[in-house]
């Protein structure tokens, strides 16, 4: 059964779920339909709509599993993740190539984003042979007192669409090689993508029941996650009023949970920074994967000095940026990664213009015939933008600028913290006074200096200040902290 308005070609892939090590249809037999962003009318991807039953079945297996997976040493559960490594790397171009005709990002970026899976990977398979605790002096001269890291058991895992590879590999990564089993319920837009990444670990021969996919509504499999007292952690990247209230459901069982969720992330550009490498850093974290960041561009504060040159610069730029189909070579700019999300910035940038914003340049379907059954906005900028404005205060996730003009740097970082978020922000300058100003002022989880805001490396942490986040950090070796428990050891012989 397909819950679905389109024909649907007998070719399009028919996704399982991936429960105790086989590939099995959702019990319901229902499945719903995935289009192309770029052409939304192409059916690329029949997904299971699974319900509560199905995920039952997954958590047990995660449980059954668990007790041998602990056993392991951190060197075995690491090299698992090394063969897995290798496997996404050798499907980079399939894996790319779903991920664009899923949810629009260009191929480049795709095959990047996978690259990065492998990579981030390979980080977590070395954790496996790395220090976990602290030897600590006992007052008692006859002990030895020391720390251990304990895995904490089954990890629901909810993902969003925007990095498919990425952030799920960022979150199942450590938890398998501490020594947790993992449920994953990927975001059912990028379906094809999740069965691709399961097929590599599944290939890459990790024990039955230690890894678990299963895809189906949020508020049926996401919420079952948060709920489900056999999950005993959760681990959640997306929107914050779906964090929320998946944070509130895990506390009120006492489950450990994790939230990364927004962004409104701003700019500054100050009176003495290089408006040509601020220009490029603002295009390429603000309107890059469509603006579908949760660390892009939104705001771009500018000091008075420089607006109107920097204002002229980003628009030479902004119009030329090439918008079309991700798997074509020239594109610059894909479509937005769903109805939903294409209806919701559209709504945006009528609100921006209603509230008395100017819009410059950009925020409509292109003209070419060819993309007008996709997706598709051309990158906007906006002018003359009021801190109240809900284009400078709302998080709009797509490939929209806010320019706002500021006296001076104090100004702006009074700006930059105006905000309910706090994920990232950037400065331009070449004042390091102003730098050290603004790292020190900023409350955000990532404060660059010189670099876009959208940038996020796998060895450091990430996370948000504020309503970004549940305050916890992932990747790099702090990701320790949400996938173990501490244990104290007192020993006497
Ligand atoms: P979303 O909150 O709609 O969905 C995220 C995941 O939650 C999906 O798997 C979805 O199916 C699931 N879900 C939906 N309803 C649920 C419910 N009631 N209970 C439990 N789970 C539910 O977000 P999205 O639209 O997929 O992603 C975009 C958002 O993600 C943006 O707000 C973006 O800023 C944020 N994001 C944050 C980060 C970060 O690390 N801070 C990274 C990427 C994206």
């Amino acid at each position: 059964m397909v819950n679905s308005e389109y024909t649907v070609n007998p070719e399009i892939p028919s996704i399982d779920n991936y429960i105790g090590g086989e590939w099995k249809p959702p019990l319901s037999g229902k499945r719903n339909a995935g289009c192309n962003p770029a052409r939304s009318s192409e059916i690329v991807s029949l997904s299971p709509d699974s319900e509560c039953d199905d995920l039952d079945v997954a958590v047990a297996s995660a449980e059954a599993a668990r007790y041998a997976w602990r056993k392991l040493t951190g060197a075995q559960r690491g090299a698992l993740l090394f063969k897995a490594a290798d496997l996404l790397e050798s499907r980079l171009e399939e894996i790319g190539r779903a991920m664009t005709c899923e949810m629009g990002k260009t191929l480049g970026e795709a095959k990047g984003e996978t690259a990065r899976g492998a990579a981030i990977l390979r980080y977590y398979a070395g954790e496996g042979m790395r220090p976990v605790g602290d030897v600590i002096p006992a007052t008692d001269a006859e002990a030895l007192m020391f720390t251990t890291r304990a895995p904490l058991g089954v990890v629901g895992v909810i993902s969003p669409w925007n990095f498919p590879v990425a952030i799920p590999v960022w979150k199942m990564a450590p938890a398998l090689v501490f020594g947790n089993t993992v449920v994953w319920k990927p975001a059912a837009e990028t379906a094809i993508t999740a069965s691709l990444i399961m097929a590599c670990f599944h290939e890459a021969g990790f024990p039955a029941g230690v890894m678990n996919m299963v895809i189906g509504e949020g508020a049926v499999i996401g919420q079952g996650i948060a709920e489900h007292p056999g999950i005993h952690a959760v681990t959640f990247t997306g929107s914050d009023t779906v964090g929320k209230r998946v944070g509130q459901i895990a506390l009120a069982r006492g489950a450990k949970y994790q939230l990364e969720m927004g962004g409104k992330n701003p700019i500054i550009i100050a009176a003495d920074a290089d408006l040509d490498l601020a220009v490029d850093a603002t295009i390429s974290g603000g309107l890059r994967s469509t603006g579908q960041k949760c660390t892009a561009t939104s705001r771009v504060i500018v000091v008075s000095d420089v607006y109107e040159s920097f204002r002229s610069k980003l628009l030479e730029k902004v119009e030329r940026l090439k918008v079309g189909d991700g798997l074509n070579a020239e594109t610059w700019l894909g479509p937005c990664a769903s109805r939903k999300q294409y209806e919701t910035v559209l709504d945006y940038i009528r609100k921006g213009k209603e509230e008395g914003a100017e819009l410059l340049v950009g925020g409509e379907q292109p003209d070419d015939p060819e993309l007008a059954d996709g997706y598709f906005i051309t990158p906007a900028v906006f002018d003359q933008v009021m801190p109240k404005m809900a284009i400078a205060r709302e998080e709009i996730f797509g490939p929209v600028l806010a320019l706002i003009e500021v006296r001076d740097l104090d100004e702006a970082i009074e700006l930059a913290n105006d905000t309910e978020y706090g994920l990232s922000a950037s400065l331009y300058t070449s004042n390091l006074g102003y730098a050290l100003k603004f790292i020190q002022e900023t409350d955000a989880g990532l404060v660059r200096v010189n670099a876009e805001t959208a940038g996020v490396e796998l060895q450091a942490p990430f996370g948000g200040m504020k309503g970004s986040s549940s305050h916890s950090r992932e990747q790099g070796q702090a990701a320790i902290e949400f996938y173990t428990a501490v244990k104290t050891v007192f020993m006497k012989p």
